[in-house]
Order: C-alpha cells, then structure tokens, then sequence
C-alpha cells in the first residue's frame, strides 16, 4: 500500500512510523527544507506515551523526556506564589516534557532512509490520492493520503467549506533556559488578570516556560522578551529567575488559534485529515500534539487489521480501507472535538481579566475537589488505541 504524508510534524511523522511499521510503503512529503533545528517544549501525556509506544517510538522518545514533573508539586498559583489549586498525583503521573525538536528527530530516525522528503511542498491532494508538489512536473498517484499539513492545512481548504482559524484572543510566548534553574520544588501555572506563566522542567534541568497575554493578533512587539518581563517579571520566584536565564533572541510569540468549528468530516475518499488539519485546538490543555499522536496511533491500529495488504505496492483491498477510514473519521472526531472545546473553555476562563471574574476564577479553582481534577484528566489521560475486538469499533 502506498502511502503518503502531508506534514513532517509529530502528528505527520507519528503517522508515518505506525504506517511504516504495518510494511506500507510510506512517503512523507514536507515543505520546509529541513526538520526543526530549534523550538520549544512539549508536554507529553499518559494518551500521548500510549500513541507513541503503539506506533513504536514511546521508549526512544521516554530517552530524551524529562521524568520529574510527578515530583514536583503542580497546580495553579496566584502572582505572589500562593496556591489555588495543586493538581492531583493521578493527574501528573505520565506527565514529561520533552524538547519539540528531539521528538521529531526521534520520529524521523524510527523511519527508513529516504523516507522523509523535505522541499515538498504539495500543492494539491484530490480525494482520489493524487499528490502534486509545488516542484513535481506531474502528480503522483497514492493508496491513501495522511493530511498532516498543520492548522492552516492548504488540503483541508481544498474540500470547500472550511471553516477556518479563530483567534482566541491571546498569544503566547514560549523559551528555555540556557542552563539548570532550579525550580524550588514547584511547576505548573501562574493566573494572573489576563496574563498567565507556566513552566516545567526538561530532563536536563534546563526548564521550559511560557507566558499568555490577551492581545490583538497583529500586535507589533518591538522586544519579545523584554514584554514577558513586563508582564510577569515582577511575580514569584523563580519566574524572574527563569526569565533572566533565557537568551532574549530564543523567545518566540505565537497567536494562539483552533479551529473556528468542528468538522463534520475528517475523510474526503482516500484522503484523511490527522492532528491540527483536523482538529487545531487551543493550547490550554496541552493536548494538540497528543491528540495529533493518538489520530496517528489511531489510524495504524485501524490499518493494522489490513496487514496482509500494506505490505510494499500491494493493493489493498478498497472495501476494507473503506471501512477503516471510516471508522478512523468517526472514532477521531468523537474523542479529539470535546477535548477541543473543553481546552476553549479552559481558555477563557483562565484568560479572565475582570475585577469580577478575577476573583470569581479564583474562588472556583480553590473550590474544586482533587477528585474532579483527577476524573477531568484521566478522561484526557486514560486513552488505549483501538485493539482488535474494541467495543469504540462496531
Ligand atoms: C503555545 C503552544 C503550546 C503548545 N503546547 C503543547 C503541549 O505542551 N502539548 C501538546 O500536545 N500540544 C501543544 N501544542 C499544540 C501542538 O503544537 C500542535 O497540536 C502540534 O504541533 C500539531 O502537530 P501537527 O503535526 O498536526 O501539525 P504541525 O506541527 O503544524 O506540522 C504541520 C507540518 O506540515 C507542513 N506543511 C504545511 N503545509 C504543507 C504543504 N502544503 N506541503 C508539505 N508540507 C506542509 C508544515 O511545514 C509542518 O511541518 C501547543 C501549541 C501552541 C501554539
């Protein structure tokens, strides 16, 4: 079966590793010239090592992940370092935070040579599985077509109705230490009145954060850094520390976005859309990377009943392709939308900046029981990909 991925991101080359794996014949075809040399943090969760071990990378990238997070005490904490809320053990146990650009190496060195074709940038995927690049004199013809081409996916566009990006009206900021910082025994998040700071240490000691702040998207932002120490500079200990320990050049703003609505497809025929193409969601669970590796882990085990007919150019039998593709779009877009309206929701309220809501906010989080935080994240947490027999696959 011939396969081919649009997106050399983790949810492209999550997909391609498990496809690989089955024996398909797999070409991931990317636009930039080259994988990431730099980038941030990434938090990984218990349903994203599952994803990761299903498509049989989970221990090499375990190798390059932090471990500590469980040990640490996390929650949410005012700007002067009191505690709202400390989250639950339960919550954390499989919480690592790995840096973005090592997993991508760890993906793209799980995959056979030549597997990863970088520079192409393709142009248009029809339903039918023909592929065209931007540098190709013709298109290619594939068994199946991953759509792992981003948020702003060129192929989802292409299906007509899309219904494109919304800004959720606040960006975020995001850097690493140069070097160790201690972080006093503590991580997780910091809500202030429209302003927000987390931060989590890498396997190194050097410690990931970011910062959020409500803001138009086309705001013009003469010093990155310097606005991050305008905005949170002056709040507990370590941020200060955190901040004066980050290369001003190595801080990068994005506009946080999802996916203006649902869609009501993830599959146009022979082409299925996987991680943000399908899905974008806001980063407030931390759950698009996860859910982009579970879309992956997802389509492999749903393939993997096909075997027998991935292997190399075989032709696959269309009837059962069909069937799993099917079952990948409705499988996928039942568990991956009411994650991606609850991280909306989370959002918002954490966004708050009224000297009404503040304080409300506040009270509510000091309210909620461990109990309904822990039930919360083990819904997000406690994820298996379908196995053969899985009451999810009628
Ligand atoms: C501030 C912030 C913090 C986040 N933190 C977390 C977190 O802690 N944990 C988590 O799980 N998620 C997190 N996310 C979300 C996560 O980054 C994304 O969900 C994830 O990267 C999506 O992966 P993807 O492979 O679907 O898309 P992408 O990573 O966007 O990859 C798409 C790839 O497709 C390529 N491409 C696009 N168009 C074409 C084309 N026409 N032809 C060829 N190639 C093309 C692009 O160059 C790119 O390499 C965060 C997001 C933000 C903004």
């Amino acid at each position: 079966m011939k396969v081919a991925v649009v997106g050399a991101g983790i949810g492209g080359l999550a997909a391609a590793c498990g496809l690989q794996r089955l024996g398909a014949d797999v070409s991931v075809l990317e636009r930039a010239v080259a994988p990431p040399a730099s980038g941030s943090g990434l938090s990984v969760f218990g349903n994203g090592w599952a994803a990761l071990d299903a498509v049989g990378v989970g221990d090499a990238a375990r190798a390059v992940a932090g471990g500590q997070v469980r040990d640490l005490r996390a929650g949410q904490r005012r700007p002067d370092g009191s505690w709202l809320t400390t989250t639950p053990p339960g919550a954390l146990r499989d919480l690592r935070i790995l840096h973005r650009a090592d997993l991508q190496q760890v993906l793209l060195d799980a995959l056979a040579p030549g597997t990863a074709r970088f520079g192409a940038d393709v142009t248009e995927a029809l339903p039918s599985g023909e592929v065209t690049t931007a540098a190709g004199a013709s298109s290619e013809r594939f068994d199946l077509v991953v759509a792992a081409d981003g948020i702003r996916s060129r192929i989802r566009a292409s299906w007509g109705r899309d219904p494109g990006t919304r800004y959720s009206g606040y960006s975020a900021w995001r850097g690493i230490t140069r070097e160790p910082v201690d972080l006093l025994g503590a991580a997780g998040e910091t809500w202030g009145a429209g302003r927000r700071f987390g931060c989590a240490p890498l396997r190194d000691g050097r410690v990931y954060w970011f910062a959020v702040a409500t803001m138009p998207a086309t705001a013009v932002v003469q010093d990155e850094h310097a606005a991050v120490v305008d905005l949170v500079g002056d709040w507990h200990e370590p941020i200060g520390s955190l901040l004066a320990c980050t290369d001003p050049a190595a801080v990068v703003r994005h506009p946080v976005s999802d996916l203006a609505r649902p869609l009501p497809s993830f599959r146009r025929g022979r082409t299925v859309l996987l991680g943000d193409a399908a899905h974008a969601m806001t980063p407030d669970l931390g759950q698009g990377g996860n859910q982009a590796m579970e879309d992956a882990a997802t389509l492999a085990a749903l393939l993997g009943g096909l075997r027998g007919d991935l292997h190399g150019y075989a032709q696959p039998d269309p009837d059962r392709v069909d069937r799993a593709l099917a079952d990948y779009d409705r499988l996928r877009r039942r568990r991956t939308q009411p994650i991606a309206r609850r991280a909306r929701t989370v959002g918002r309220v954490a966004q708050a900046r009224g000297r009404v809501t503040v304080p409300l906010r506040d009270a509510a989080l000091r309210a909620t029981p461990p109990s309904a935080l822990d039930r919360a994240a083990r819904v997000v947490q406690d994820w298996r990909p379908p196995a053969p027999g899985d009451p999810r696959v009628p």
